[in-house]
């Protein structure tokens, strides 16, 4: 099996060389180091201290081929293994508590599938922070999301779930990091249970099919993963996704559609730290889901 290992992209760019190349169907593994770049080894280092420019690395990027732009990448995500030990953070600037409280890192044992934090532990539910695709218009940094995934954060995408990306240029480009052992909805200061990980995914070409933004299904829902310069705006573009791939799939008009997604859909936050956003690259990351229906088609094929 190839083990996709020690190179690393900042930026999802079109211009990114791949490190290697995998076939149609092909099972991968992914060495993955946490969104600081292993830079936090000690809760005496706080998060101002390091060199942000080097955060988030993204381990690849992958050429899938058959992967042509107009078709959609599906990666299944078979397994996630984490270190055994995690960082989380606070910084002053950092999401909407960061005045609340002061600069402080915590290194979280994870054992036995628990994470350790004070004097309580919960379950340990890695997911894949930053995953995605080459854009073909433009270039965003691996801390950032866009239509082709990146810095996503939802804790929706662990094992057993598979992501369905746009492919927007020959190969797909696909890279991956910044794994968390859990985090929560919003992840309000910025920072889940940081972790190195080790990834078993397979990858799979499916010709042919318009997808506009990321969508991640889970055993019983489908996501669509949107951002925007602000929530409305997210949320916005992910009700508009869905609506289309609803319509699409099921045969119901724009009108019942609506009324379905009414009656229906989820919208929860991935990342959402309510910062002032400059761009919609920097801004919050929702996901608009709608239950599998066992009587109708699967929105995507
Ligand atoms: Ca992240
Ligand atoms: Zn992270």
């Amino acid at each position: 099996m190839q083990v996709i290992k020690d190179q690393y992209i900042f930026k999802f760019s079109k211009d990114n060389e791949p490190i290697a190349h995998a076939t149609d169907g092909e099972v991968l593994r992914f060495l993955t180091r946490d969104c600081f770049n292993c830079q936090i080894t000690s809760e005496e280092q706080t998060m101002e201290t390091i060199d942000f420019e080097a955060c988030n690395p993204a381990t690849g990027p992958v050429f899938v081929e058959n992967a042509e732009p107009g078709d959609v990448l599906a990666v299944d995500i078979l397994d996630i293994s984490v270190a055994d030990h995690g960082v989380v953070a606070t910084v002053k600037g950092f999401g909407v508590l960061s005045e609340r409280g002061v600069n402080r890192t915590k290194i979280l044992p994870v054992r036995d599938g628990y994470v350790h934090f004070n004097d309580i532990k919960f379950p340990a539910v890695p997911m894949i922070g930053v995953i995605g695709t080459a854009s073909d218009e433009k270039t965003v940094i691996s801390g950032f999301s866009f239509n082709g995934g990146g810095n996503m954060d939802s804790r929706k995408i662990t094992k057993g779930t598979t992501v369905y990306f746009p492919v927007r240029v020959p190969g797909a480009l696909l890279a991956m990091g910044d794994v968390h052992a859990a985090m929560g909805d919003g992840e309000v200061c910025e920072t889940g249970v940081e972790i190195n990980a080790d990834i078993l995914v397979r990858v799979r070409v499916i010709k042919h099919f318009k997808l506009n933004w990321p969508v991640t299904e889970t055993d019983d829902v489908w996501f669509v993963n949107t951002n925007g310069v602000n929530c409305d705006v997210a949320i916005q573009r992910g009700y508009e996704e869905m609506l289309r791939l609803v319509s699409n799939a099921y045969g119901w008009d724009i009108t019942d559609s609506t009324m379905y997604l009414s009656l229906q859909a989820l919208v929860e936050a991935n990342q959402a730290v309510l910062d002032p956003n400059e761009t919609d690259d920097e801004g919050p990351v929702f996901r608009v889901g709608v239950p599998k229906l066992a009587s109708k088609p699967r929105l995507i094929p």
